[in-house]
């Protein structure tokens, strides 16, 4: 069952993604762009967090996946022969009131009518065909000859590169291609903060393989996959899969399945992982004369591959951790008052920041030079972040409120000036339980880089 929207939720993330420096909207001193969103200095480590544990855990901790990265401009004939010049569209309707373009099949119905979801207008339009691609031109001359388009998936420079790939990296079936890269789509109606945008990321997988390993692979993917967002922190509860029905699946698709997840605003899709057959190879070796055949050594057959594609969107993702992430508990306050306490719970390795230090106080000097030598002593393995101002719960406080797991402060003790034998110890801060521990300076890079993973 779907739980109601929860607008008050993704009102109070959306606010904090930008009073703490995750997300912007482009543009903003201009008016901003529809569809268009700046990452700030914490996002943008969130987002390199996800997107390199994708990178590891489907590429480098496998010996059947390569990587590489497209050109976001391509050969106008390439979206040809992909079908996306035809049919890569939405149906639109224009509302005559007030003049609103709305995606056709996101038209709320009153009583059995459609009415435009901006003014409640019922004179709409028959609905026609709208191409998402953004069209360009490459060169100086803006003519027929010189148009292309920002491509809207990064899955065809893996197409179209098939052989390249293949030749070069000597791989044998079943092997993938992965890729990650901007993609471009004009949608109609951008919304629900980042998830709908026109410039986006993607992750994507091509897995080539034999015709009769089609559909087996697309359930191992589909596991891999969900095992992937649980890795990544997103609860398994909150996760759905959709068995799309053949009447909505590409009609070359054998099998398709979308992941979901419940954001406040309702289920959504965060990646589809589709069984594409051997479409997309078929029509590039057609169009282009090119062969894209593979070459069986042992039964000295020639095929093109089938594969399974899971593609997943890394702003949807980075949101969903934000959503997961957002939670609001009691905590003591300085004098010991309970206050509401806003964390993100992000798993230590999408977090941030990984650990922050802090001299108990900015005016002794001892304490500041102490928590820089620890500073400098974890820089190497993690993202550190080293904060003097204020007392000290409201730094923790700051700390719990963009999901940094770690806190660690120099106090007195560290400097022995109390117990000789707490010299050189401090005190490490676990964000979730509050926690306290005295740990030995020396051993923190071993502790934290072992909680961090
Ligand atoms: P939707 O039905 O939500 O428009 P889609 O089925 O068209 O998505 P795909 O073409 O399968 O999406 O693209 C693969 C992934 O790319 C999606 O699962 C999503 O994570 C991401 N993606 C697609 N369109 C957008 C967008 N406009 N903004 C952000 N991410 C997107």
């Amino acid at each position: 069952m779907t739980t109601k929207p929860d607008t008050q939720r993704m009102e109070k993330i959306v606010s904090l993604c930008k009073r703490r420096g995750f997300i912007f909207q482009s543009s903003e001193i201009y008016g901003g762009l529809n569809g268009c969103w700046d990452y700030g200095p914490l996002g943008v480590e969130l987002k390199r967090n996800l997107k390199d544990y994708w990178w590891r855990t489907m590429v480098h901790e496998r010996d059947d996946v390569v990587g590489m990265d497209g050109s976001i401009l391509m050969n106008r004939a390439v979206w040809k022969a992909s079908g996306h010049e035809e049919t890569f569209t939405d149906p639109m309707v224009d509302c005559r009131t007030c003049k609103a373009r709305l995606r056709a099949d996101q038209v709320p119905e009153k009583n059995g009518v459609k009415q435009c979801a901006n003014c409640g207008g019922k004179d709409l339009t028959e609905p026609r065909a709208f191409n998402l691609m953004f069209k360009t031109y490459v060169g100086a001359t803006e003519d027929e000859s010189s148009i292309t388009y920002l491509r809207p998936e990064t899955a065809q420079a893996m197409f179209v590169q098939f052989k390249n790939v293949l030749d070069t990296s000597r791989k044998k079936l079943p092997f993938g291609i992965a890729q990650i890269g901007k993609a471009f789509r004009n949608e109609i109606n951008p919304r629900n903060f980042t998830f709908r945008s026109r410039e986006f990321e993607q992750m994507e997988l091509e897995y080539f393989c034999r015709p009769e390993q089609g559909m087996d692979l697309l359930a191992y993917w589909l596991k891999e996959r969900i095992k992937f967002y649980q890795d990544i922190g997103i609860a398994r509860e909150r996760l759905h899969i959709l068995d799309v029905p053949e009447e909505e699946r590409a009609f070359y698709s054998r099998g398709t399945f979308d992941i979901e997840y419940e954001f406040p605003f309702g289920r959504q899709e965060l990646e589809g992982v589709a069984y594409r057959t051997d479409y997309d190879l078929s029509q590039h070796q057609k169009a282009s004369g090119k062969s894209l055949e593979y070459f069986d050594e042992e039964t000295k057959q020639k095929f093109i591959p089938h594969v399974v594609e899971p593609s997943a969107g890394v702003d949807r993702t980075v949101l969903a951790l934000i959503c997961e992430a957002y939670t609001e508990d009691q905590a003591p306050d300085e004098k010991g008052n309970m206050e509401t306490r806003t964390v993100l719970r992000f798993l230590p390795r999408m977090a941030p920041i990984k650990c922050a230090v802090f001299p108990l106080l900015k005016n002794k000097e001892q304490l500041v030079a102490k928590a820089k030598e620890i500073v400098a002593l974890l820089r190497p393995h993690m993202y550190v972040f080293y904060d003097e101002s204020g007392a000290i719960g409201r730094r923790y406080r700051r700390q719990d409120e963009v999901g940094t797991p770690f806190g660690v402060t120099v106090d007195f003790e560290t400097l022995g000036e109390k117990d000789a034998n707490l010299r050189d110890t401090v005190t490490l801060r676990e964000r979730d339980t509050m926690k306290q521990e005295r740990v030995k300076i020396s051993d923190l890079p071993g502790i934290l880089s072992a909680r961090i993973v």
